[in-house]
């Protein structure tokens, strides 16, 4: 069992404030992922949970008891870095056995232990090599069995895939997902790549500088963003938003008009709307203009507009060719509109 508990957290270095009054309960076997962009306080909040960086203020509780003040070798959590943090002149064997000798598990206990964690990343053939003789994926794998080796109460994983190539972290991805599946416990995830934010989590927490921005599932989070800075930062492509006004439910922009959209609202708005969600070549368009770039997937294409001095993406089919500059209609349906306030960014 290990429901984490954080409540009015703040931390700051003088004046400086890295994290803001946070609020969060994760649930006892919860996958709970922190997603923002660089410096925002996501490693901070991990390491307060940790005991590696003081709580300012508030309290950190571990299933309803206060841990503010427990050493971090009491707090029963293994943590995964991006850097692997290994030992170079151990083998993987020693590196997976280290945290049971630390924790003076009894010996007789070791190989059974170390032996099933070096089973479920898949190491078995590597246990007499050193760090050095391994590939990143495989360090960062030995790092995964010595967190697990543990037994711990809670993981914390710090971007443990942003050293790994592109399709390395795609397969470890799906093996830390599989692996929480299957150890089930409460895990805390940080990353600022959205994408492993919405794969790998039971509910994820954007942040921006400090504060939390939205806590949501991943689905509630791509569906009902709570602001353009949730909206611009969730979903490949993000959220398209368009500046302009609305008038008895017309949203009209620099090259783009959309009417029927069923709001009371008059006045300045952003307008957000996902790119597979429009249509390329209507009748009836929102936007008429030139293509000013077009990506090819593979499986969609990306067409993309300059309206107003922004991106706007629309997803078009795979065979859907035009050239660069040629006019192109898209249709953008009223209903999947959302409207957010021009100043505060905040969802209407
Ligand atoms: P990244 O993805 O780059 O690791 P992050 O979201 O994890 O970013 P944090 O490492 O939590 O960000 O840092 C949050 C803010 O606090 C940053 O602006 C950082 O510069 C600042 N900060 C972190 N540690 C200290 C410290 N010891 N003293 C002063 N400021 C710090």
């Amino acid at each position: 069992m290990a429901e984490i508990q954080l409540k009015n957290i703040s931390k700051r270095w003088g004046s400086f404030v890295g994290v803001k009054d946070l609020n969060l309960t994760i649930a006892d076997q919860e996958f709970l992922v922190l997603l923002g962009p660089s410096g925002c306080g996501k490693t901070t909040t991990m390491r307060m949970i940790a005991g590696l960086e003081d709580v300012t203020i508030g309290d950190i509780l571990v299933d309803g008891k206060r841990i503010n003040n427990l050493d971090p070798k009491d707090r029963d959590c293994a943590m995964v870095f991006q850097s692997y943090a290994l030992y170079p002149n151990l083998d993987v064997y020693e590196n997976i056995r280290f945290p049971l000798r630390m924790r003076k598990i009894p010996n007789a206990e070791h190989e059974e232990r170390v032996m099933r964690a070096a089973q479920m990343v898949e190491l078995e053939d590597f246990l007499h090599r050193k760090p050095a003789e391994l590939s990143g994926g495989q360090r960062q794998r030995v790092a995964l069995a010595r967190a697990i080796v543990r037994q711990p109460n809670i993981f914390l994983m710090d971007e443990p895939l942003s050293n790994l190539d592109a399709k390395l972290r795609v397969s470890t991805r799906a093996q830390i997902k599989n692996l929480s599946h299957e150890l089930k416990v409460t895990t805390i995830y940080v990353t600022h790549d959205q994408i492993e934010a919405m794969t790998l989590a039971d509910r994820v927490v954007v942040m921006s500088a400090g504060v939390v921005q939205q806590v949501g599932t991943p689905t509630d989070i791509y569906d009902n963003p709570a602001n353009t800075f949730v909206a611009s930062f969730i979903g490949s492509p993000a959220m398209n938003l368009l500046e302009g006004h609305i008038e008895n439910g017309t949203f009209t922009g620099k090259d783009v008009k959309i009417s029927g959209i069923d709001s009371p609202l008059n006045g300045p708005v952003t307008l957000g709307y996902r790119a597979e969600d429009a249509t390329v070549g209507a009748e009836n368009p929102s936007i008429n203009a030139p293509v000013y770039s077009m990506e090819l997937l593979g499986d969609a294409t990306m067409v993309t507009f300059r309206i107003g001095g922004t991106i706007a993406i629309v997803k078009a089919g795979k065979d859907f060719r035009a050239k660069i500059g040629e006019t192109v209609t898209a249709a953008i349906p009223a209903s999947i509109c959302h409207l957010f306030d021009a100043t505060t960014g905040d969802h209407l």
